[in-house]
Parts: structure tokens; C-alpha cells; sequence
């Protein structure tokens, strides 16, 4: 049988565009669909436009600090409609390039919903388009409330986009989105509560980050309400009064919905093509990204695996390679470092220490340390370092920063790591001075050693 397409990708997000794009340079004949917008998640209501406007709230503090610098600036206000007209206009153009980076390695571009009809057969924008290998790369979408009076709320896709900045602002939810959007409120001047059901924002991250964290959240005037929910929310005319289960009665005029994502498979109609998805609606898939049919592969959020755009686009680009290059290049899935976004920023690379010490004693080293910018500003914001090496071998397992340039700092240790750097390469490295990330070359004194639990 003959196809239209060699590979059809349906979703037009960070994985499914970088698949579509390199299969096509490898000369295959590419079809991608995407209903919304070119970049997906990412590039229009997710990475790009939160890190944005996390810079738009960081220079409200930054003009405070440089009072400590000698220093005489007013304080200003802040013009959220141009914020977001800037956002927009920025976007669009990336959509532009997203766009046109198809249409230059030559793949053919559907701006549509795709659907199966059987397992080669696809329904896009109600043409037949026929392939003989599908990648599904459809991503996730934010997780709607499930309490009552959730229709008063609104979920990250809307964030984005609101005319105004709301004054009082309620997030639900401890996660990577919560935590990011709680700083860019409040460092916008909005009065922030965080909701959360864990002890600590980030479960999953470090303990010593995330207290960190929860410290510095406070420290910039959020409210965090630990251990709690929301049991419901009521509008009373612009004013939203949200319930939580401790019984607290908090009032806002935005109430932010931040509890996970959910994969996009619902509209596929994934059964007319043998393809079967878990109970949350992902798609398992092998370790050459098969789903239960053989030709059907996914990639990135709709796998619901490590849900981090370079993930996803890193599977789309294994993936043409395997079918249409000289195979796959090989990437370290298992030490994938990732940063929170917060105010200050958060980065992580490998094992947290309990994770680390839940199967060998694990020597820890532990700085906190108030950065020289903050000697001067005054500004109560301290930088966390950690290092979690397994004891017997010294291999550095993890390595956890809170603080300024975490990301940028974290990005560079993730290599060492991922080459099975010992404390002695870290010890032997001659630190740039004065950096923080120094730091991370200069932990000479063990804190404490973790060890398996009894
Ligand atoms: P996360 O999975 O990061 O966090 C979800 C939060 O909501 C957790 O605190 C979780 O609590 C809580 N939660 C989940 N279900 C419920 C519930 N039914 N009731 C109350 N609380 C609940 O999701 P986000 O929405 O913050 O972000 C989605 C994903 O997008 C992230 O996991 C990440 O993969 C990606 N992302 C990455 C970013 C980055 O790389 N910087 C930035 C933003 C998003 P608990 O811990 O108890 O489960």
C-alpha cells in the first residue's frame, strides 16, 4: 500500500515540531497537523511567555535593591496591558519562526484538528490523509477544578491573557505553576495566597530546597496556607470567596487553578487505531516510543512521563533519527535537570538527598550564604547550595541550588554530573571568583551524612 505520508505528526508543540522537522531533512515525506498555535504549550501558554513576565516582576524588586547601590529611583508603576501587548507581539513572532523552520525543511503543514479513522488513516480539517507511521505529540492541557464554583476560576491558558492584573489573587496548587505564577503576581505588587495540600510547595524536589523556597515565598509576602484545599469557591459580584478545608474564608479577584496537566488524547479517537491509554489518559509507550500499535508512536507531555519541554523536543528528534537517520542519538533521561521559576529562581539536577540516602549513606554538603547583590540591597533573598554524593563511590548524585542564575548554574553542573563527576573533580575545579557558582567547587566541609532508613 501506498501512503500520502511517510510520518504524519499530529500536535505542532516543542516535540512534535522538532520531529516532524528533522524526518523531513532526513528526506521523508512529513505531514504535521496543529489546531492552535505553532509551539504548543511552550511557546504560547507555558515556558516563553512565564519567563516574561517573570523578568517584568523581578525589575519592581531590582529598582528597590538599587537604593543599597547609591541609587535614587522613584518607584514606578507597572503597565500590564503593555506587558502582555509585548508578550503577544513576541510570541507571534516565534510562532512565525515555528512556522516557517516546516515549511523550510519542506514538511507539509496542516493548521487543523486530526482524528483517526483507522490505524493509517487520518481525518485532518476533514481531508483523508493517509501515513505509514504516526506520531502522536498532542501534549497536555491544564487540569480543570474540581470543586464547587469552579467556573469562577481560571487555569494557566488564561493567565496569560488577562486585561488586567488582579490585586488579590488565590493560587491552588504547589507545583511547579503555582509556585511561578505566586511570584509574578506578587512581584507585580498583588496581594498573593498559595494554596497547597503538602507540608511544603514542589513535593518531589529537595526538602532543603523547598523549605528554602517556602521561607522565601513568605519572605516576599505570599501567604502560603500548607496542608489545606480549596473546598469551594462563591462570586459575590467581582469578589470571589473561596473556602478552604481548614475553614479559612480568603477573598479575591482572581482565583488560580494550578493542579497538574492532563494528557491530550480525549478528541482523537485513539481506539480506531488500536491505540490504548492509561487510566489518566496518557499513552504508554515502549522505550522506542511504540505505543500498543506497532506504527503509532508518542512523544513528550501526552506520554505523561517527564513533562519538561527539551524532554519532548529531545523524543521528537531520537525519533526521526531512529526511523529516518543513522539511528537514535542516545540522551540522559534519567538525570534531567529542571528549574522552577521562582523568585529567586530554583534548579536541580539527580538524586535529592532522600532519595539518595533511601539506598546508601549519602555524604551531604549544605551551604546558605547571602549573595553580595543582597549585602548591599538589603533584600532578604539567600542562596541554598547542595550536593548529594554517594559515600562510598563519591560520585556526586545531585546537585540543588536556590538563588540567583540557578538555572544558568545548574545547566553547567548537569554535564558534570551526567559524566559521573566525583566530589574530587568538583574539589580539583578552580571556581571563578566572585561567582556563587563558585561555591559549588569550594564545599570542603561534609554537613551531614544521610543514611538508608533503619
Ligand atoms: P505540578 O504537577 O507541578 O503540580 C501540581 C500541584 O497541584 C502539586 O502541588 C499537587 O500536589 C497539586 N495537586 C494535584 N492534584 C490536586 C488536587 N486534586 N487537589 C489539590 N492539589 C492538587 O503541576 P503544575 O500544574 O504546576 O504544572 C504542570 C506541569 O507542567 C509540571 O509538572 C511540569 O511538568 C510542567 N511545567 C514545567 C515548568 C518548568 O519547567 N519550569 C513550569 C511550569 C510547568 P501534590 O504534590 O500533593 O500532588
Amino acid at each position: 500500500m501506498t501512503f500520502d505520508f511517510d510520518l504524519f505528526v499530529i500536535g505542532g508543540g516543542s516535540g512534535g515540531v522538532r520531529c516532524a522537522r528533522i524526518a523531513a531533512g532526513h528526506g521523508a515525506r512529513v505531514g504535521i497537523a496543529e489546531e492552535r498555535l505553532w509551539g504548543g504549550t511552550c511557546v504560547n501558554v507555558g515556558c516563553v511567555p512565564k519567563k516574561l513576565m517573570v523578568m517584568a516582576a523581578e525589575y519592581g524588586a531590582a529598582t528597590a535593591d538599587a537604593a543599597g547601590f547609591g541609587w535614587t529611583i522613584a518607584a514606578g508603576t507597572h503597565d500590564w496591558a503593555r506587558l502582555i501587548a509585548n508578550k503577544n507581539a513576541e510570541i507571534a513572532r516565534l510562532n512565525g519562526i515555528y512556522r516557517r523552520m516546516l515549511d523550510g525543511a519542506g514538511a507539509q503543514v496542516f493548521e487543523a484538528r486530526a482524528q483517526f479513522i483507522d490505524a493509517h488513516t487520518l481525518d485532518v480539517g476533514g481531508r483523508r490523509v493517509t501515513a505509514e507511521r504516526i506520531v502522536i505529540a498532542t501534549g497536555g492541557r491544564p487540569r480543570p477544578p474540581e470543586f464547587p464554583g469552579g467556573e469562577h476560576c481560571i487555569v494557566s491558558d488564561d493567565a496569560f491573557f488577562l486585561p488586567d492584573r488582579p490585586q488579590r489573587v488565590v493560587i491552588f496548587g504547589g507545583g511547579y505553576i503555582g509556585v511561578e505564577f505566586a511570584g509574578i503576581f506578587a512581584g507585580l505588587g498583588s496581594s498573593v495566597d498559595l494554596v497547597l495540600r503538602q507540608p511544603m510547595p514542589l513535593r518531589g524536589f529537595d526538602d532543603d530546597l523547598r523549605a528554602a523556597l517556602a521561607e522565601t515565598l513568605t519572605a516576599q509576602g505570599i501567604r502560603l496556607h500548607p496542608g489545606n484545599a480549596i473546598s469551594g469557591v462563591s462570586a459575590d459580584g467581582a469578589d470571589k470567596r473561596v473556602t478552604l478545608s481548614d475553614g479559612t474564608v480568603l477573598v479575591a479577584d482572581l482565583v488560580f487553578v494550578a493542579i497538574g496537566r492532563s494528557p491530550n488524547t480525549a478528541s482523537l479517537a485513539l481506539e480506531r487505531a488500536g491505540v490504548a491509554v492509561d487510566g489518566f489518559g496518557a499513552i504508554p509507550v515502549d522505550t522506542e516510543y511504540r505505543s500498543s500499535a506497532a506504527h503509532i508512536y508518542a512523544i513528550g507531555d501526552v506520554t505523561d512521563r517527564l513533562n519538561l519541554t527539551p524532554v519532548a523536543t529531545a523524543e521528537g528528534h531520537g525519533l526521526a533519527d531512529a526511523l529516518f537517520g543513522r539511528g537514535p542519538r542516545r540522551w540522559a533521561f534519567d538525570r534531567v535537570a529542571t528549574a522552577v521559576f521562582s523568585s529567586p529562581p530554583l534548579a536541580t539536577v539527580g538524586l535529592t538527598e532522600a532519595a539518595a540516602a533511601a539506598r546508601r549513606p549519602a555524604d551531604i554538603y549544605l551551604t546558605r550564604f547571602t549573595p553580595m547583590r543582597h549585602v548591599l540591597s538589603g533584600r532578604k533573598r539567600p542562596t541554598l547550595m547542595k550536593l548529594v554524593v554517594d559515600q562510598q563511590s563519591q560520585v556526586v548524585l545531585g546537585a540543588h541550588m536556590l538563588g540567583e542564575d540557578a538555572p544558568e548554574i545548574i545547566q553547567g553542573l548537569s554535564i558534570a554530573i551526567n559524566c559521573g563527576a566525583t566530589k574530587a573533580d568538583f574539589d580539583r575545579t578552580v571556581g571563578i571568583h566572585p561567582t556563587a557558582a563558585e561555591e559549588f567547587v569550594t564545599l570542603r566541609t561534609r554537613t551531614r551524612v544521610a543514611e538508608p532508613p533503619a
